[in-house]
């Protein structure tokens, strides 16, 4: 596998500056008005919507759980599929009509969505209704957008990401247990199919002193497990001279001594030997890892610009299995890129046959404006795509169910972050190989990390009974 160049992306990221925001306004500005926030898309926007919903309630707002108490409306929207634009312009069309008795309603969009041109040309011309879009590079600024809303549509939207923002201690964390930290941002990937570089822009690592600041902090605070996060978590350090690498970071993390250490997502370039190494010596990094696949096929991977070759990532999937062998791994596969063809996708299960993954997050290619896969012509046909991704699906779902059922009668660490969903009588909570179990337990255990014996292995979780 070629090495990232790192001498280019550190002298492109020079100009980056880094400082501690803190909010100007009063915390009473708001006292007594109400906020409702939607979230679409991954971990990076649910993270983001924790800083938003911290910046609101350090100015006064209270956070309600139905569209209709509130008095601003925040769609936190996500730029990946299609399917995703549908729902945010359905969704907006219906809070539309609250506006005819609630006047002083404001909608407000925000998001990777807010940083495509061609949404934004959209919305000025045909959802005018909307009062404020604003884009993943200045969330901070919100407190000061809402206080000076002018009438109609505000569109502040910033292509400059050279800076990266400390909101310090403004998070409102969904969680009291288990906190996302952001330790990057951006990505210099450009994946020909993907929109995130455009929407996110270029790389910027935050410092590893505030990383480890924010995790002593939380730990302090009996948070017992951090996740790491970026769009392309391992390439932390790459942008930055004085920065360390992600290996490094991930040791300093496990030294704090927090009992459970996650990252998401790794890109299999950016996947050095020291990172194996220091995820098999430290017994807090957890033994999870999502690999990202996407396709099989060299073919393919190269037309989806992925920068490793099948035989380069199970060369690598090998070494982790071999060096971490109680290690879960999941990944994310793309089937129908633009004229893949049948021998293309027999590659793709070829991999997951010999990966036997413990899950996978498959999809059926979809262009996004803007992208390089975009423009590709694509003579398959979409029953051709279905058909694959049924065939996919049946495989992965094959090998999580064995691997589950690896599980039955041993005893695993848990832990335990809620009530279950669909039975009032369980928690549920999350092994170190992050499967999802269902426990019959005392509610009281909350937030506690306990042994369980696994009674019941299924295809997509586990049942258990606490350990005396
Ligand atoms: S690594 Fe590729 S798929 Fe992942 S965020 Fe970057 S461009 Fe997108």
């Amino acid at each position: 596998m070629n090495l990232p160049d790192m001498k280019e992306a550190k002298s492109r990221n020079k100009e980056k500056v880094e400082f501690i925001y803190t909010n100007p306004l009063k915390s009473d500005a708001f006292s007594g008005k109400k906020y409702f926030i939607k979230t679409y898309g991954c971990q990076m926007n649910v993270h983001d919507s924790e800083e938003i919903s911290g910046l609101l309630e350090n100015i006064g707002f209270e956070r309600v759980e139905s569209e209709l108490d509130a008095d601003i409306i925040i769609l936190n929207t996500c730029a990946i599929r299609e399917n995703a634009h549908d729902k945010v312009f359905g969704f907006l069309g219906r809070c539309k009509h609250l506006k005819k008795d609630k006047p002083d309603l404001k909608l407000i969009l925000c998001g990777c969505m807010a940083q495509e041109k061609h949404v934004v040309d959209e919305i000025m011309a045909k959802h005018k209704y909307i009062d404020l879009v604003f884009g993943t590079h200045n969330i901070h600024e919100f407190p000061n957008y809402l206080m000076n809303l002018g009438d109609g549509l505000n569109i502040e939207v910033k292509s400059n990401e050279g800076n990266v923002y400390e909101t310090g201690e403004t998070f409102k964390r969904d969680s009291k247990y288990t906190a996302w930290i952001n330790i990057m941002y951006g990505c210099d990937k450009f994946c020909t199919y993907c929109i995130v570089p455009y929407t996110r822009g270029k790389e910027r690592s935050r410092k590893s002193k505030d990383i480890l600041k924010e995790v002593e902090c939380l730990k302090e605070k009996g948070y017992k497990e951090v996740t790491l996060l970026g769009q392309n978590v391992n390439a932390y350090g790459c942008d930055s001279e004085e920065e360390i690498s992600f290996a490094e970071l991930l040791e300093k993390v496990a030294q704090t001594g927090i009992d459970r250490i996650r990252f998401v997502t790794s890109h299999p370039w950016n996947f050095t030997d020291e990172m194996i190494n220091i995820i098999a010596k430290y017994p807090n990094i957890m033994p999870y890892i999502h690999l990202p696949l996407q396709s099989g096929s060299d073919r393919i991977l190269r037309l989806m610009g992925r920068r490793y070759t099948k035989e380069e990532y199970l060369q690598l999937f090998n070494k982790i299995k071999s060096t971490i062998p109680n290690a879960a791994v999941t990944t994310d596969i793309i089937v129908g890129f633009p004229n893949e063809t049948d021998e293309d996708f027999e590659e793709t299960l070829s991999v997951v046959e010999e990966c036997k993954y413990d899950g996978a997050f498959t999809f059926i290619y979809s262009p996004r404006e803007g992208t390089p896969a975009a423009k590709m012509d694509d003579k398959i046909a979409l029953s051709v795509k279905e058909d694959r991704l049924h065939r996919l699906n049946e495989i992965v779902n094959k090998y999580s169910n064995l691997n589950n059922q690896k599980y039955l009668g041993k005893t695993v660490k848990v832990l335990l972050v809620g009530n279950s969903e669909k039975d009032d009588s369980k928690l549920y909570g999350y092994t170190e190989t992050m499967k999802l179990v269902n426990v019959i337990c005392d509610k009281s255990l909350i937030g506690e990390i306990v042994d369980v014996k696994i009674t019941e292995a299924k295809s997509f979780s586990l049942d258990g009974i606490v350990e005396k």
